[in-house]
C-alpha cells in the first residue's frame, strides 16, 4: 500500500474494515485506469439477507437444502373433475380457469401414472442440471381429491413408490377434503412427503363471489387446520390483480396468510386466458374503456390504498348478474414494474419460514391474452430481482408477529 493510499485510510479510522478495503480497492483500480482520483464512492450498503442468491426463501433453495440438489416438478393429472364445474358447487368454474382446469401443462389423464411421469420427465429433460436430485409428482389440473379414495389412493401411491419421486404435491380445493381423503393422504405421507396446494386466491369474500370461487374463507381456515393436524404440508395460491382488487387488498390477503400455519405460498399474477369468462369480461371492458393498460396503469406506482378507486361490491354477483359497472375498476392491469414492486412488498411481509414457491406464473402462450409482458418470464424475473436489489428488501423484513 502506498503512503498516499495509507494516508487516505488514516483519514477514516472509525469506518468498518470492509469499507476501508473497498476504498483502497477503488482507489487502486482507478489509478490503474489512469483516471484522476477525485472522490472515492463508498460501497452501497449491503444489508439484504440472501437464501442462496435470492432475497427470499425460494422453493429452489428449500428443495436443495432438503433433498441435496435441484428438484423438478412433473405436472400430472389424476383424472378428477371439479365441483365448481360439474354442477355440485357451480357449472361456471372460477372465471379465470382455462379449459385445462388450471393445469394446461399437465400430462393427459388418458395415460396411466407411469406413462404420465415418463412423458413429463421427457418434457423437462433439457432443464436437468448436474446437481439434480429428483422429481416431485405434481397432480395439478382440476381438483385432485375430488374422487373416491379407492381410485385415488392407488394412483397417488404408485407415483409415491417410485424411486425417482421425492415428494407428491396435490392441487385441490379446501371443500374437497373429507375425512376419508384426509386419512388416505396421511397414509401417503408415510411413503413420501405430501404437499397439499389450495387455491385460495383472496381472503375478500366479495372478490371470491365475483370470481366464482365457490367456498367461503372459513372453509379454507378449517381445511388448513385439519391438514396441519394431520401432519401434511400446505401451500396456498394467491392471485395478484384480481378484478376489483388493488394492491392493498392483495397485501391484506398475504398478511392474513403470513400469520397462518402454512408451509408455502404461490404468488401469481392474474392471467387472462382465451376461452375463459374472465376473457369475455376483459374484452367487454376493453371495448368500453379503450386501451385497458392506459386506463388502469397510467399511474407511476401501484395503487396504495383502497379509496383510490371505487371497489365494486360483487358479493351478489352470479353468472347471470355479473357485469361491469360504469366507473368501477375491473382489472387493475399492472405494468411489469408495478407488479415487481408489489411482489417485493408481499415477500417482505411474509415470515422467513414460509417457502416462496412462485412469484410469477406460466401461462400457455397460445392462450394468453393479457398481460403480454408475462410471456417473457426471464424479463419478469430479472425485473423482480432488480426491484429487490433497488429496495434492499428481503423476505420477512416487514413481517410483524401478532
Ligand atoms: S377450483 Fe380450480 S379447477 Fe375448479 S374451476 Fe376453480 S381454478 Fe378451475
Amino acid at each position: 500500500m502506498s503512503g498516499q493510499s495509507r494516508a487516505i485510510l488514516q483519514m477514516f479510522p472509525a469506518l468498518p474494515a470492509e469499507w476501508l478495503r473497498y476504498f483502497y480497492r477503488s482507489y487502486v483500480s482507478s489509478r490503474k485506469d489512469g483516471a484522476a482520483v477525485q472522490m472515492v464512492q463508498p460501497a452501497p450498503e449491503v444489508h439484504q439477507k440472501l437464501w442462496g442468491d435470492k432475497p427470499y426463501n425460494s422453493i429452489d433453495f428449500h428443495m436443495k437444502q432438503r433433498f441435496g440438489g435441484k428438484v423438478m416438478r412433473l405436472s400430472l393429472s389424476s383424472g378428477c373433475s371439479c365441483p365448481n364445474r360439474d354442477g355440485k358447487v357451480s357449472t361456471g368454474g372460477c372465471i379465470f380457469c382455462s379449459e385445462g382446469g388450471s393445469g394446461d401443462f399437465a400430462e393427459s389423464a388418458q395415460l396411466d401414472v407411469h406413462e404420465q411421469i415418463e412423458a413429463a420427465k421427457k418434457r423437462v429433460s433439457r432443464k436437468l442440471s448436474s446437481n439434480f436430485a429428483g422429481y416431485i409428482a405434481y397432480f395439478q389440473s382440476f381438483t385432485n381429491t375430488y374422487g373416491p379414495v379407492e381410485r385415488l389412493e392407488p394412483l397417488f401411491t404408485t407415483a409415491a413408490m417410485r424411486e425417482d419421486i421425492l415428494a407428491v404435491s396435490i392441487a385441490t380445493r379446501p371443500d374437497c377434503l373429507p375425512d376419508d381423503i384426509l386419512q388416505m393422504l396421511v397414509r401417503l405421507n408415510k411413503i413420501k412427503p405430501v404437499m397439499i396446494e389450495l387455491g385460495l386466491q383472496t381472503i375478500h369474500e366479495s372478490t371470491a363471489a365475483y370470481i366464482n370461487r365457490g367456498y367461503a374463507l372459513d372453509v379454507f381456515d378449517d381445511a388448513v387446520k385439519r391438514l396441519k393436524r394431520a401432519g401434511l404440508e400446505v401451500i396456498v395460491h394467491v392471485i395478484i390483480g384480481l378484478p376489483g382488487e388493488n394492491a392493498a387488498m392483495t397485501e391484506a390477503t398475504v398478511s392474513y396468510l403470513s400469520h397462518m400455519d402454512i408451509d408455502g405460498i404461490k404468488l401469481q399474477l392474474l392471467h387472462v386466458l382465451k376461452g375463459t369468462e374472465l376473457c369475455r369480461l376483459y374484452e367487454a371492458q376493453a371495448q368500453r374503456d379503450g386501451c385497458l393498460c392506459k386506463k388502469a396503469s397510467g399511474k407511476d406506482a401501484p395503487f396504495e390504498s383502497e379509496d383510490q378507486y371505487e371497489i365494486p361490491d360483487h358479493s351478489a354477483a352470479s353468472e347471470q348478474t355479473r357485469s361491469i359497472q360504469p366507473g368501477s375498476i375491473f382489472i387493475p392491469y399492472y405494468s411489469l414494474e408495478e407488479y415487481a414492486e408489489i411482489i417485493v412488498r408481499l415477500v417482505s411481509i411474509l415470515p422467513e419460514r414460509i417457502v416462496i414457491h412462485r412469484i410469477t406464473g406460466d401461462a400457455p402462450k397460445k392462450l394468453l391474452v393479457s398481460p403480454m409482458w408475462s410471456a417473457d418470464k426471464k424479463r419478469v424475473l430479472n425485473t423482480i430481482s432488480a426491484a429487490f436489489r433497488k429496495s434492499g428488501h428481503y423476505q420477512g423484513d416487514a413481517f410483524h408477529e401478532q
